[in-house]
């Protein structure tokens, strides 16, 4: 069976990458992308684009309406993202949403609105694999050693921070440690934010520069010993592989699965 794909936020780096990937499968089919602007024309009419005769939507409803997908890629803005998995969700397509920032109350809603409408959809902060096994390695650490540290690095376009991926990591690490005060307990910070983001006594430092992709770093410390679990994504295609699968297994989902290492082994 043929997937058909509408990706949004194409002209960005991932969705370039995700309309390479999407096109060069034989299982999938490219059939229009979402874009903020150039309504009524063709990818390859439009600088920046891919050069495919595939049509470009502004109207995110019209699209669905008239090409009936079955799955949507978002790779774009939280506030964008969320207009368009709900959109999505009343033309009964699915959503595979790489776009990071949302809220857990976010989250919750649009859980809620996939059960209610029975239709899967995947929200995954870090496609991947590496950086999977980074936060899964991460939180088995945790239980031995639990003072830790997360540094993430990303590339000074990057709207939100901390990043979806730290995020992630420290709830899974609080599901096998108590919230405890890390640090001196009389520390104070001369210079404010100097200590990093606080997520139940976990520090959460967010690095932005040009240069990088997507980076982190979770480090433990224990009496006369550290240990290092590092990832780093070169390149946007090292989350294509991710996207495909979330696209593969959306099929077959009828709820919201958030966190791509909720789908694989
Ligand atoms: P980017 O290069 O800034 O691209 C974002 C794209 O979204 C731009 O082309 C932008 O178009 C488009 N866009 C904005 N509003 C839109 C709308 N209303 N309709 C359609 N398109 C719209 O960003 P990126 O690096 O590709 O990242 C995109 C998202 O993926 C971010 O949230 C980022 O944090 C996330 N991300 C996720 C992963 C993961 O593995 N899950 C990995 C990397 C990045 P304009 O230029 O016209 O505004």
């Amino acid at each position: 069976m043929t997937i058909k794909v509408v990706i949004a936020g194409h002209r960005g780096n991932m969705g370039k990458s995700a309309v390479q990937m999407v096109s060069n499968q034989e299982q999938f089919e490219l059939v229009a992308v979402v874009d903020s602007k150039h309504a009524g024309k063709k990818m390859h009419e439009v600088q920046g684009a891919e050069p495919l005769d595939i049509p470009i939507y502004e109207d995110i409803d019209l699209c669905f309406g008239e090409r009936s997908p079955d799955v949507l890629i978002d790779l774009t803005t939280p506030a964008y993202g969320k207009k368009h998995m709900e959109s999505a969700f009343a033309h009964g397509v699915r959503p595979v949403v790489g776009t990071t920032g949302f809220t857990e109350e976010d989250i919750e809603a649009l859980r809620h609105t996939a059960q209610e409408k029975g239709l899967g959809a995947i929200i995954a902060p870090n496609f991947a694999i590496g950086a999977i096994l980074m936060m899964k390695f991460a939180q088995s650490a945790a239980k031995y050693m639990e003072d830790v540290e997360i540094i993430e690095r990303h590339h000074d376009r990057k709207l939100d921070a901390p990043s979806g991926t730290a995020i992630k990591t420290a709830q899974l690490i609080s599901e096998v440690r108590e919230a405890k005060v890390q640090g001196h307990p009389e520390e104070k910070e001369d210079l404010p934010g100097a200590r990093g983001a606080d997520f139940e006594g976990m520090k959460i430092h967010s690095v932005r520069l040009p240069g990088l992709v997507a980076h982190q770093e979770v480090i433990f410390g224990s009496v006369g010993q550290t240990l290092t679990i590092r990832h780093d994504s070169i390149n946007r295609e090292s989350f294509m592989p991710g996207v495909k699968l979330a696209v593969e297994t959306v099929m077959n989902l009828d709820t919201l699965v958030y966190g791509l290492e909720n789908i694989i082994d």
